[in-house]
């Protein structure tokens, strides 16, 4: 199989693998148990891999809080945000209750607009903003939506579809001017392009292991100033760990290996980034030579280097990936994927059903190689003719 869906997972890197496979047997032992050595070596992997996630954004290693993944940090961000500014105080400060405007855009990933729409029925009022036709958010009506009173805004680094890249420092600098936080969730973009947690002055920011050659099910919320730096509160209770935020015992694997694909990326980020978003130039330069009418989506200029969303007019995605036997490639997102409604990002942009119907997203990565990319071209291409011949016959 020639795997094209890199934004709905990655492979973990074997190097990654390796570096988690000692956490599963001789280093077993609990970091909150540090009473003896087991717990202490297991302790010592944890922070050394906060430590190699904070360096790859740009972080103090404190800012660090481990989840589950960027749906838990986007809940955990949101939510406890909410709860943690309702009482009017947090931690003896106080925390402006009065700030229930929360402001964020049509193609975010669920798990953002998830918990926006949930505190919109506890009396919050959310503001969606529209994006143009290139994904982009629409900075005038940023500025509009982000008044006095807003408590967060909430916009994403780069789409899980159309590879977007958002002006996060753009929009950050706009909350701020209002007094509002602004959460970036970040799981398609961090290790992927460069990501500045103090550039960007963001003081919210999800991130994703399994987007970025690690393992799934791990993933980590920045906070500015850490746990006890924003007025969060937790969504569960228990043993206290992660500063009392996110209790449970920690995923020591996982969260070792978050921390070695963190390191892998750091020094890998620049030239895989180059050689993925090449292949990715050629890839679309041969559909668009042979099949003349299909159209990219998303900002050409401001996308991820590995992201291609392109449209077959007339035809159906899912008949064309089902004429790709061997290749893994997707219509919507895989959290959307199966769903019986068009992609909210594709309409936000402005296809219609029938074109969002028609579009396929290629995701490259890491392990792609030049000869796949080959392969693929043809297939779809050789595809996309059959089924139009068939189509004109009917
Ligand atoms: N945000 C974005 C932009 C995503 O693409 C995804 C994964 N599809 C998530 C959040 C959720 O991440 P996770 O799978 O780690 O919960």
């Amino acid at each position: 199989m020639i795997y094209l869906d890199y934004h709905a997972t990655t492979l973990c890197d074997p190097r990654v693998v390796e570096a988690m496979l000692p956490y599963f047997g001789v280093s077993f032992g609990n970091p909150s148990s540090t009473i003896h050595e087991a717990g202490q070596n297991a302790l010592s992997a944890v922070d050394t891999a906060r430590q190699q996630v904070a360096d790859l954004i740009g972080a103090r290693p404190g800012a660090i809080i481990f989840t589950a993944g960027a749906t838990e940090s986007n809940n955990l961000a949101i939510l406890g945000l909410a709860l943690g500014t309702q009482a009017g105080y947090h931690l003896g400060v106080n925390t402006q209750p009065k700030r229930r405007r929360i402001v964020t855009t049509a193609i975010e990933h669920k798990s953002v607009l998830g918990p926006c729409h949930a505190l919109e029925q506890e009396g919050y009022e959310v503001v969606t903003l529209p994006v143009r036709s290139d994904g982009r958010v629409d900075l005038e009506a940023a500025r509009g939506a982000i008044a006095d009173g807003t408590l967060l805004v909430a916009v994403q680094a780069a789409n899980n579809e159309i590879g977007t890249i958002q002006p996060i420092a753009e929009i950050a600098e706009m909350a701020h001017a209002k007094g509002a936080l602004i959460l970036c969730d970040a799981a398609q973009a961090v290790g992927k392009i460069p990501v500045d947690v103090e550039a960007w002055d963001v003081d919210l920011l999800s991130i994703s292991a399994h987007k970025m050659y690690g393992p799934k099910g791990v993933g980590a919320l920045y906070i500015r100033g850490g746990a006890y730096g924003l007025p969060i509160k937790p969504l569960m209770y228990g043993g206290g760990q992660e500063r009392e935020l996110r209790p449970g015992t920690l995923n020591v694997p996982g969260i070792v290996g978050f921390g070695a694909a963190c390191a892998l990326s750091t020094e890998l980020m620049l030239v895989e980034a180059k050689r993925v978003s090449s292949l990715r130039d050629s890839l679309e330069k041969i559909l668009i030579a042979a099949l003349p009418h299909v159209r990219r989506n998303g900002a050409l200029d401001n996308r991820l280097p590995g992201n291609s969303s392109i449209t077959f007019p007339e035809l159906d995605a899912e008949a064309l990936i089902a004429n790709l036997p061997n290749i893994a490639v997707s219509t919507g997102s895989a959290c959307t994927s199966g769903a019986p409604e068009p992609s909210h990002v594709l309409t936000a942009i402005g296809l219609d059903r029938q074109d969002a119907y028609s579009t396929v997203r290629i995701g490259i990565g890491r392990f792609t190689t030049e000869s796949e990319i080959a392969l693929t071209t043809k297939a779809i291409v050789e595809a996309a003719e059959r089924l139009t011949r068939i189509q004109a016959l009917v």
